[in-house]
């Protein structure tokens, strides 16, 4: 049984799947910059790609690395207070996005994940886009 009221769900809905944030919105000029078209948040694919390129089939989600426990610095955090379900919440974002990925390739798309940690310098996130663009 969900316990949650409707306002907790939104807004722990809100924190994990934040729209336009700092790191999507790096993402977002770094591709303009290279030349690339894409659409954002498309409500008819699978778990909402942060940003879709039509044209190469191709979605990219812009993952946090604490929320989507990333193997780097940032996403191996265990947080000093209640380690337990923050452990238990991340592991479930895990759960869900192989799920969504899942689904996404199912329907012919590739999928890659740009990690907060690599738009923090435009060198690296340039780099780490170029490896999954065409
Ligand atoms: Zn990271």
């Amino acid at each position: 049984v969900d316990v949650h009221t409707q306002e907790q769900r939104s807004r722990n809905m809100s924190a994990i799947k934040g729209k336009n944030t700092k790191p999507e919105l790096r993402v977002r000029s770094a591709l303009h910059a290279m030349g690339y078209r894409f659409r954002l948040h498309r409500k008819n694919l699978p778990g909402k790609p942060d940003i879709v390129l039509a044209k190469y089939r191709l979605v990219l989600f812009v993952h946090g690395c604490f929320w989507h426990s990333h193997d780097c610095r940032w996403g191996r955090v265990v947080p000093a207070t209640r380690p337990e379900f923050w452990a238990v919440k991340r592991a479930g974002n895990v759960a869900r996005d192989l799920v969504k990925q899942e689904a996404l390739q199912a329907q012919g798309w590739k999928v890659a994940t740009i990690w907060e940690c690599q738009t923090k310098d435009g060198e690296v996130l340039n780099s780490a886009l170029r490896a999954v663009l065409p």
